[in-house]
């Protein structure tokens, strides 16, 4: 089954993302846990919960993604910063727990001049003390571009990061095609070559969740700058190209393009129609 679909706005809440998910031909998606300078969440609704698992049911969805707020950094220097990630990741998995099949993304971090090594320990340490074997929701690690400071934008760096987890199993990775790029592995000249290293390096069995992005820069770039499918630095053959490899069949991907709701129609019909 393919699952395509693109980041929502969560501000009706929950059975709003699914009916806006079907309309834009969408049968995933993924929302921003919290406004992203990670204030204080609202309690969700459990009737609005139970309505969208049910439309999900109904209408054969994936897997879908929560964003953690992107400002969270739990590899800080600066301990209060960390403990607000800490904090707020921890508070995000216990409301996030009744929603069925939910992956939970968040950014690494970034670890502002104490060194890779320190990062990663801090990533790992907060983890550690958040993620339970009980938990029904797996965390992901999302792959960065490498903008400053920020851990994971090598692949041998979430491997650390997971291979340094006490639950394991409840850890993942979502890949990001315009970080990963930017990051210096070459996803539009050899895509099957940077799965392959992915597979070496990771493991193609941790890889959960993909972010489809295009890129504004060249490989290496360590920018960030996402661009709509075909107009950046992968093309649109990139997509079409993953989009049929078999190490993504059955992945949420997910596009997180500059458009409003028409545009991610126009690319989620690309994506299911035009091979
Ligand atoms: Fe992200
Ligand atoms: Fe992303
Ligand atoms: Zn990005």
């Amino acid at each position: 089954m393919l699952y395509v679909g693109c980041h929502l706005s969560s501000a009706k809440g929950f059975a709003a993302m699914g009916r806006t998910a079907l309309s834009v031909g969408a049968n995933t998606f993924q929302f921003f846990t919290r406004n992203p300078r990670g204030s204080r969440a609202k309690p969700a609704d459990p009737e609005d919960v139970a309505a969208l698992n049910a439309m999900r049911a109904e209408h054969g969805f994936g897997p879908i993604v929560a964003h953690a707020p992107y400002t969270l950094n739990p590899c800080s220097m600066d301990e209060r910063v960390r403990e607000f990630a800490r904090e707020t990741l921890a508070d995000d998995l216990r409301r996030l727990e009744p929603m069925a099949d939910c992956y939970y993304n968040f950014h690494p971090g970034s670890h502002g001049g104490q060194g890779m090594e320190a990062g990663i320990t801090w990533i790992s340490e907060a983890l550690n003390a958040i993620v339970r074997p009980e938990q029904r929701t797996v965390v992901l690690l999302e792959t960065m571009a490498g903008k400053g400071s920020e851990v994971g934008s090598r692949f041998e760096e979430l491997r650390e990061i997971l291979d340094r987890m006490a639950v394991p199993e409840k850890l993942g990775v979502c890949l990001d095609t315009c970080h990963v790029s930017d990051a210096g592995y070459d996803l539009a000249a050899d895509p099957d070559g940077v799965l392959t290293e992915f597979d070496r390096v990771v493991g193609l069995g941790r890889l959960r969740a993909v972010h489809l992005n295009d890129s504004r820069n060249p490989a290496g770039s360590h920018k960030d700058r996402h661009a709509r499918l075909g107009e950046g630095t992968l093309g649109l053959e990139t997509f079409y190209r993953l989009r049929a490899h078999p190490a993504l069949a059955g992945l949420p991907l997910i596009l997180e393009t500059p458009n409003e709701l028409d545009g991610y129609a126009r690319e989620i019909g690309l994506l299911r129609g035009n091979l």
